[in-house]
């Protein structure tokens, strides 16, 4: 999961980040309305987190042109004021949903959360693959009944690779979706992650669920 925080007080947007990696989502910042647009434009975000007051542009002239552009991420409006006609505006201009600062950061991964969460996913906050499964509120990786201890990024991939299953994604797809923008992340680097991840969830198990498909990418299937 990608979030992008488009915040200009860095305090807050550094905690933010700091915050939403502990619970294993990744996250790329931008201090102003300029870049926030920027980066958003790309479509590479699963959801962004929009201050309302910001240098350049503000949080409502980067939702209305996001969405102009058919940019259609989540976005929660971060709004200081708590003004009714703010949020009713912020809606208006097409953000999906709004947090009055301060907020505690438990809603705010709530409202994440209710955001994120794909509508054929709502029964269920796990995903399978196989005799795998990943659990993405309590971050569990079970395989045979076996709980799999995986780190902060290999847990990101694995969960890029499950949300996008029987599909190949090549190193640069999982660079964006589980790396910030802000690192630089060698194509190596990604087959070292999987080296790392195939020894935990596939070398003990009889059947390889991680396949390389060499010249494409990687696929995680049964
Ligand atoms: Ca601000």
């Amino acid at each position: 999961m990608k979030i992008l925080i488009v915040e200009d007080e860095h305090l807050i947007a550094n905690a933010l980040k700091k915050g939403l990696e502990q619970e294993h989502y990744t996250a790329d910042l931008a201090f102003d309305g300029e870049k926030g647009f920027d980066l958003a434009s790309s479509g590479d975000y699963d959801l962004i987190l929009l201050d309302l007051m910001l240098p350049k542009m503000n949080g409502f002239e980067v939702c209305n042109q996001l969405r102009q552009q058919q940019i259609h991420t989540p976005i929660l409006m971060l709004t200081a004021k708590g003004q009714v006609e703010d949020k009713i505006k912020g809606l208006n201009n097409g953000a999906d949903d709004y947090l009055t600062k301060p907020f505690a950061f438990e809603e705010l991964l709530a409202r994440i959360r209710a955001l994120t969460r794909r509508p054929q996913k709502s029964a269920s906050e796990i995903i399978t693959i196989g005799d795998l499964s990943l659990n993405l509120s309590t971050y569990e990786v079970i395989r045979q009944g076996k709980q799999i201890n995986l780190s902060s990024k290999e847990y990101s991939l694995l969960e890029c690779l499950m949300r996008h299953a029987n599909k190949i994604l090549n190193k640069d797809q999982l660079i964006q979706h589980v790396w910030s923008y802000e690192s630089d992340i060698l194509p190596n680097t990604v087959e070292v992650y999987i080296r790392n991840l195939r020894q935990k969830i596939d070398q003990p198990f009889k059947t390889k669920l991680i396949k390389t498909i060499r010249g494409f990418g990687y696929k995680i299937s049964e």
